[in-house]
Formats: structure tokens, sequence, C-alpha cells
């Protein structure tokens, strides 16, 4: 628990919108920033910013960021910085949930470490593992790798992790969502007690924060916010209806407003597929939420961007991150927990520039959340004109 109150204790929030110093002010060395350089980077990004005087200063640390905030590159630049080139064993190991992101974090960093003539290697499932035992022949001095395939390599012996110095958990919620964490604490304790561990997280549940409680000292936690859609372009309404009104509601809106791409968002799962079974099966509603296998999401989607359907339900989780390019309403079924979310889902209309309308419904128990909103939107939020009761 001590940690715990120190994790919070070193917390830093930082914003997408910060503008950030150059990479010449963080004191690299000549080689990496011609990689940077390589790599068309001109700026480091808020994570980088922030993370890299951290971890070079072989502290370890939290990252709380998304995909594409950069991560990468946090905690690559210091890693090639401070690996030592003479010495041909790992000295840097990088867990990551799937191949390809193996792939894409290798990638990365041979061109951040072809300067100093660091190698690296891939370890995944799914692939020659002849093949990789060759690579590490070649005895490279950063490994990235999935937990199993890794593993894999320890009892065969074909790896070694006597000298890591570094440790990197990218993605960890990932890891722990394909329940891959027993696996990760075996690797671990392969690893030097002495070692520096970062870990790198869009979020902390409760089993990231013990692994951060047990496995790492003292870390510094980075916050990156997700950076929010803006919703200067998007047209803001609301709808008072009673909780048990809001299908007729959505029916009577699908009729007379001319939703022709419809973003409907529910709560939980079991709402979402209960809207749909009650809208009817005239195959003009898709689902989206976390109960679906890969192949029913992409079918969903696919069917939703080619206008085979005109609405998909969706949950907020399922959504996250999704780049759906014409969606001409987004309507909040259930109302959003927070300002945030409201952001992050009426930031889906109005995409590149198109218009976009956006309609909440409040019913008996949002009166409080409705309230914030009105606050923080004022007259942007107006009253839509729907008479669902006349
Ligand atoms: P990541 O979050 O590490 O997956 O990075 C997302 C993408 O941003 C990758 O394509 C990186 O090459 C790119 N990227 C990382 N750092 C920078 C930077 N400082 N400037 C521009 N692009 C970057």
């Amino acid at each position: 628990m001590k940690e715990a109150l120190l994790i919070l204790a070193t917390d830093t929030v930082a914003s997408h919108a910060e503008t950030s110093a150059s990479f010449g002010g963080l004191t690299l060395r000549p080689e990496t920033l011609q990689a940077i350089r390589q790599l068309g980077w001109d700026q480091p990004t808020p994570i980088q910013q922030q993370g890299i005087p951290i971890m070079a200063g072989g502290k370890d640390m939290i990252g709380q960021a998304e995909t594409g905030s950069g991560k990468t590159g946090a905690y690559g630049i210091p890693i090639v910085e401070r690996l030592d080139p003479a010495s041909r064993i790992v000295q840097a190991l990088i867990l990551v949930p799937t191949r390809e992101l193996a792939l894409q974090v290798a990638d990365e960093l041979r061109v951040l470490g072809r300067g100093r003539r660091l190698s690296v290697v891939a370890l995944f499932g799914g692939h020659s593992i002849i093949r990789q035992m060759e690579e590490l022949r070649h005895r490279p001095q950063i490994a990235v790798a999935t937990p199993g395939r890794l593993l894999d390599h320890l009892q065969r012996r074909t790896v070694h992790l006597g000298s890591v110095a570094v440790v990197v958990l990218d993605e960890a919620d990932r890891m722990l969502d394909m329940g891959f964490l027993p696996d990760v604490s075996k690797i671990l304790a392969h690893t030097p007690p002495s070692r520096q561990t970062a870990l790198f997280s869009a979020t902390i549940p409760l089993e990231i924060r013990e692994i951060a409680e047990q496995r790492m000292r003292t870390p510094t936690w980075v916050r990156i916010a997700a950076p929010l859609p803006t919703v200067d372009s998007i047209e803001q309404f609301y709808l008072e209806v009673a909780e048990q009104d809001k299908i007729r509601a959505l029916r009577r809106l699908l009729r007379d407003n001319g939703v022709s791409s419809g973003l409907v968002f529910r709560r939980t799962r079991f709402r979402v597929d209960r809207l749909a079974r009650a809208l009817g099966r005239d195959g003009e509603v898709g689902v989206l939420h976390g109960g679906l296998r890969e192949a029913q999401r992409l079918k969903a989607l696919r069917a939703f961007e080619e206008k085979r359907t005109r609405l998909l339900i969706a949950t907020n989780v399922a959504a996250r991150g999704l780049d759906l390019s014409d969606v001409s309403h987004v309507i909040n079924f259930d109302m959003p927990e927070d300002i945030e979310t409201y952001i992050h889902r009426v930031g889906r209309t109005a995409r590149m520039g198109r218009s976009g309308t956006a309609i909440t419904f409040v019913g008996q128990y949002d009166i409080e959340m409705f309230d914030q909103l009105r606050r923080r939107f004022g007259e942007a939020l107006k009253r839509h004109p729907l008479n669902v009761y006349a």
C-alpha cells in the first residue's frame, strides 16, 4: 500500500494540446537525434516529453496513454540511449500482447537503435521458433516478445534474461484482457530484481495497479489525457423523454428526421442487444459491443459503412477509437456517464468537415448529468423540436 500512495503522489497529467519542446532539449545522443529525424518526428509528443527524462533517469514509470500517443518512442528512445552495444546479451525486454505490435515495436526500435548498432529480435507465436532461435544466436541486445512465445524460449533455454536492465510492459491492459498476466509474472521472475520497469496502458484496472505495486519500485505515473474531438460544428439537441418511451422517440426520429446513418449509444451490451431486438428484424440495425467476436465486429462495421444498416447500436467501449467516416446522427439513447464520454461520443459525427447532429435523450433518471451538460454547453445544446407524445 505504501507504494500505491507514492504512485498517486507523483502523478502528473499532460494534455495533447500542450505545446512541446524539441528533441534537442532532451539531451540525446547525436545518433539518436539522427534516427528521430529519419523517422520524421519534429517534436516529442507529450508522453515522450515527460517519459523520456523519467526513464533516462533510471526510474520506474507508468505511462497511461493510448496507442497513437507515441509511447513506443517514450520508452524506445531512453532504451537505445542507455544500452551497451559492446555487450552482446539481452539488456532490454519489451512485452507486448500481439504479434502485430511486436513487429511494429521491433521495427521502430531497429530504426532508433541503428546508429548505436543495437540489434533487435521479435519473438511471437505463429512463427517458426527455429528461425527465432537463429536470430537469438546473433545475440541481440533488445527483445520484443509476446509472453507465451517468450516462455517457450525460456523453457528451451534459447534466451537468457539474467542481464536485463529494463523491462517494458506495453499495452498492459490488453495483456490483461488476453489472460497473459500470469505469464508476465513468470517472465519477470527470470529478470534481475534490480531492473528498471516501465508499464504502458490506456487504462489502469485493479489488476494492473497490483502489478505496479508488487513489481515496480515507486513508479512515476504519467497520464496523458486522450485528445477530445471538437464539437463546434455539431448541432447538439436534447430530447426530454421518459425512459419507457425512448424506443418510441427513436422510431419517430427515424421516420421523420432524416437519420441516414445513426450511431446509437447505450451503456451496456445487454441494453444494446435489447434495443436491437426491440427495433425489429428488418435488417436495418447492427450492434457493436465487447461480447462480439472479431469477425462479427468487422461484419457489423462493414454493413454500417456500406449503408446496408442504417443504425449501429454500440457501447462506449466498443466505439472507442473507431473511425467511422460518415455518421449523420449520434443518438445518446442512454445518457453518457460524464462530459468527456459525451464529447467522445458526439465527436463521432461531423467528421472531416461534414455537418452532424447529436441528440441526447433525457429521461427521468438523467437530470443530474443533464444539468452538467447544460452548464458546459449552454445555448449550444438546444431542445429538439420532436414531440414524442403528440
Ligand atoms: P505509438 O503510440 O508509439 O504507437 O505511435 C503512434 C505513431 O506516431 C507511430 O506511427 C509513430 O511513428 C508516430 N510518432 C511517434 N512519436 C512521434 C513524434 N514525436 N512525432 C511524430 N510522430 C510520432
